[in-house]
Order: structure tokens, then sequence, then C-alpha cells
């Protein structure tokens, strides 16, 4: 039986504005395995059993950019594909130099309201605004396909022409996504993709966003494996009533479900 490998990224430390981040893996687990919701997705897989939960990175006084590729390396040893629980979207980066070592064919499927690839951001090449300028300065993925940016000025639009991101900005999110995948995906999903209105526990707000059901829609509709995933910038500090918690919790679900049903064709 084919799991998903669960690991929580408990890390907020590259965080421009607020922290809070680093607190959001327990609070999804919770929603993701609370008795309240079905534990079947949408498209009919039993998800019951199926998270292998490889708990929460534990970060000691080394690198924590290699404590967290190290920690997805062992989660991800038996084949399973990631699911990762952030921390802010810095750690894309180092989640990626993990997976790319099983994966010598990716796509990555960017959610969000920012590109997040910044040269550098307040000085801090780390930054959560810029872990996609080091995934393709790296060569981490073949492709890099963000969707729902609302949130982008010159030095992104120099960004983009320079590493070849595919972009389709807010304004182009009607109907299906219209873009054809051809190698394993990897998704990150970033939770200020979504409008604040079904997500307002997130440090930088951006109204004007994306439906869960959108998104969810965009994710059924994928015919390649998916091989990996991470969920991050919720911020619990600025939830409400932690309905952002179960959003991701719902999206966590809905991908764990696609990854079981690709990977298994
Ligand atoms: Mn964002
Ligand atoms: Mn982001």
């Amino acid at each position: 039986m084919e799991r998903v490998s669960l690991l929580g990224i408990p890390h907020d430390e590259n965080s421009s504005y607020l922290r809070g981040a680093a607190e959001a893996p327990p609070l999804i687990r919770r929603e993701l395995f609370s008795d309240a919701y079905s534990v079947w997705s949408e498209t009919g897989i039993d998800l019951g059993g199926r998270f292998k939960d490889c708990g929460d990175v534990q970060f000691d006084d080394g690198d924590p950019w290699e404590t967290i590729a190290e920690s997805v390396l062992r989660a991800t040893e038996s084949g399973d594909p990631l699911l990762a629980l952030g921390g802010d979207h810095a750690v894309t980066h180092p989640i990626m130099r993990a997976v790319r070592r099983r994966h010598p064919q990716l796509t990555i499927l960017h959610f969000d309201a920012h590109p997040d690839i910044y040269d550098a951001y307040q000085g801090n090449p780390r930054s959560h605004a810029s872990p996609f300028a080091r995934i393709m300065e790296e060569g981490l993925t073949e492709r890099l396909i963000q969707v729902g940016l609302r949130a982008f000025n010159d030095h992104h639009r120099a960004q983009f022409k320079r590493f070849g991101v595919e972009v389709i900005e807010m304004g182009r999110c009607n109907g299906p996504l219209g873009i054809e995948i051809t190698t394993p995906v990897y998704i990150t999903l970033d939770l200020d993709g979504l409008d604040p209105a079904y997500a307002p526990g997130v440090s930088h707000r951006e109204p004007g966003g994306l439906s869960p059901r959108q998104v969810i829609d965009w994710i059924h509709q994928i015919d390649q494996q998916i091989v990996g995933a991470d969920i991050v910038e919720y911020n619990p500090r600025c939830d409400l009533s932690n309905v952002t918690a179960t959003v991701a919790a719902k999206l966590a679900k809905e991908i764990a479900g696609m990854m079981i049903r690709t990977g298994t064709r």
C-alpha cells in the first residue's frame, strides 16, 4: 500500500515580517487527523492509515538547511511521496535539494500571491521572499510554474525572464490552468495564494486571491505523478478560529489523494 510521508518543518527564522509559521505543523496535523472530517479524498481515496507521520524536523546547532534536507531524505527513503507542512516558504529551498536527489525530471507547480524570487530580501538570500531564486540557480527543477501571483514588481519581472519562469498571474486564473505538464510534479502551496477571506492565517494577506475550490480543481487535473508537496506560510497567530488550519488540512488531503492516485496508475 502506497503511503504519504508527512513531515513538519517548524521553521520561520527567514520570515521578513512576522514570526509564527513555525507553530503551524501540529495545528494542521490536528485538523488533518480530526474525527470531525472524512478520511476520504474527493477523488475516492481512503486516506485512513495512508499517512506515515515522520514527526517534525528537529533542529540542532547545525545549518538548518542541511537538517531539513537530511530529514526530507530520511522521510522519503521508502520511495513514498513527501507532504511537508511548513514553516515559512524559505523551507522549500532545502526541501527541493533533497527531492531533486531522487527526481531528475521535475516541474514545480507553485501557488502564491508572491513570486518569492527576489535575488535577496532585506539582505537575506535565504529569505522567504527568495527561495525560488535559489532553486532556479541550483537547477533543482526543469520548470517553475507560478499561479495566483498578484504582488510583484519590475525586479521580479526581470527574474522571471532570467530564469524562464512561467507565470499565470491572478487576473488569468479563470477556468482550467491550461498548461501541459510532462514530468513528475512537486506542488508548493503558499496559503497566502488563497484569498484572505478563506485563509486569514497568513503573515502577508493579499486580497483578491484564489479560492480553495480553484486550487483543488487544478490539483485534481494533474495527470503526472505528484512526488512531493509542501503547504507553507500558515501563521496561527493571525488565524481566526483555526479556519486556515482547516483549509490547509483539506488541501493536504486532496494532494495526498492525488499522490496515491497518480503513484499507482
Ligand atoms: Mn506568499
Ligand atoms: Mn510564498
